[in-house]
């Protein structure tokens, strides 16, 4: 019995339902400096960057083989908090293997998924603890925290279908999510093109 992930290998992990952290795994951080032209507001995320570099997001990439049959799982932790107007969120990505979907499972805290194509169907669903969320392939998907508590998400995909952030990273998505009078809306992204 060894701790290495390997595929065809029976295996268990622990996720805290509290903080959706593993304590036998370490997580990938992002912080606002790794996704700084990702949000619509730049003076805020300048000013923001100048005071401190707050962790955004994290979560578990637990290394299962990529083999196709393979099943990748794991938590990932958006943090409550907000660039200028605009919430939290993961970079989000399409699938290598664009047709490949994905579930995710909230385990606690709130948001929404947000979730677009590239024939330009967008969609989103709201998150809440017990809510499951299916993710179509062929869309790309992003994670908002709209709550003050941390949004936590347990995720399975076809261990194979890969992350494509390029088209996000320079794009954007055609939504972005904000708070206005103090509750979430979706509005076009002004920077979208
Ligand atoms: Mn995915």
């Amino acid at each position: 019995m060894h701790n290495a992930m390997k595929h065809y290998v029976s295996q268990a992990i622990y996720f805290s339902l509290n903080n959706g952290l593993s304590d036998s795994a370490p997580s990938i951080k992002r912080h606002l400096s790794a996704m700084s032209g990702m949000y619509n507001d730049q003076e805020a995320t300048e000013a923001m960057l100048k005071e401190s570099d707050p962790l955004l997001y994290e979560f578990h990439d637990l290394g299962i083989s990529e083999t196709e049959g393979d099943l990748a799982f794991g938590t990932s932790i958006v943090y409550p908090g907000k660039v200028g107007n605009e919430y939290y969120m993961t970079k989000g990505h399409f699938h290598t293997i664009v047709d490949t979907a994905e579930v995710y499972y909230c385990i606690g805290g709130s948001g929404m998924m947000l979730m677009e194509n590239q024939e330009g169907d967008w969609e989103a669903q709201l998150f809440a603890p017990g809510r499951a969320v299916y993710v179509p392939g062929r869309y790309a998907h992003r994670s908002i925290n709209t709550g003050t508590e941390p949004l936590i998400t347990f995720y399975v995909f076809r261990a194979d279908a890969g992350h494509n952030y390029g088209a996000i990273e320079s794009k954007g998505f055609r939504k972005i999510v904000v708070e206005q009078d103090g509750k979430p809306e979706i509005i076009d992204n002004p920077r979208w093109m």
